[in-house]
């Protein structure tokens, strides 16, 4: 039997494990569509896929934009997916506020205190991901932009820092996840993808996150990602997420018991 649809008022009990998952970017409806309708099989029903990308270079693929967010609309309309999207500048606030369930203001943007602001004047959840040269401190200090401005729905994601290693993209901070849960009320996630920045090492760090104490992981799946326009190594395709999900949970089960 499937569990019940979780719904926003879940993402803040803190009671219930959230999973985020789907796309780095939204490219085509084909590719929201088939993945909406994969995670929905899982009992899945919040969704990620940016329309707005912030890519290190001006030539790679920046996103669909207003396109992308209304594929994202349709894949809630079919399937009842939350969705989670990034908001990249003050510019595209409106438009992308219209269509997204949870505001997601990316690792480049934690210490865009105007942005911030911002969001923190609607009445929508804010998904806020640490900056990868910010420590736990500075990431708690943007979080009180937010929430001085009004908003307390806020969702910390701890998503790996730049280290003196560069064996993995960028060094998951397992630290920052009981940390954080000391030092603010909001749930903590991991985003184990942009850490690892390939594939296979996914679902260690996720079960990292999990034995740490994460209220929810923010994962990149995708229907084929050797031909993802972005991310591309570290997305997992559908089999390796449905591992990976039954991993976690029967991990979460285990550490129940005690
Ligand atoms: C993302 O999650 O789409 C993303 C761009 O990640 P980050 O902001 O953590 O680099
Ligand atoms: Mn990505």
């Amino acid at each position: 039997m499937m569990a019940p649809d979780l719904t926003i008022e879940d993402l803040f009990s803190k009671e219930k494990f959230i999973f985020i998952a789907g796309p780095c970017a939204v490219e085509s409806e084909e590719q929201v569509l088939e993945t909406a309708r994969f995670l929905k099989t899982l009992g899945i029903n919040f969704m990620r896929g940016g329309a707005y990308k912030p890519r290190t270079s001006p030539k790679s693929f920046q996103g669909l934009k207003e396109e992308g967010l209304k594929i994202l609309a349709m894949a809630k309309e079919e399937t009842g997916m939350n969705i989670v999207t990034e908001v990249m500048d003050s510019d595209n606030l409106t438009t992308v506020t219209k269509y997204a369930d949870i505001l997601q203001i990316g690792s480049r943007n934690c210490q865009n205190f105007s942005l911030l602001r911002r969001v923190g004047e609607l009445n929508k959840p804010v998904l806020i991901k640490r900056g990868f040269g910010n420590t736990i401190d500075e990431f708690v200090q943007a979080s009180e932009y937010i929430s001085g401005a009004g908003n307390s729905q806020i969702i910390m994601v701890e998503r790996g820092i730049r280290t003196f290693e560069n064996a993995t993209r960028f060094t998951l901070d397992i630290s920052a996840v009981p940390v954080l849960k000391e030092r603010v009320p909001y749930p903590v996630y991991v985003d184990p993808s942009h850490p690892a920045g390939l594939a296979r090492y996914v679902e260690p760090l996720s079960l990292a996150a999990v034995g740490a104490g994460a209220d929810g992981l923010m994962i990149e799946v995708h229907p084929e990602p050797q031909e993802a326009l972005s991310d591309s190594k570290q997305q997992l395709n559908f089999k390796q997420f449905e591992l990976l999900y039954k991993r976690v949970n029967a991990l979460r089960d285990t550490m129940s018991k005690f």
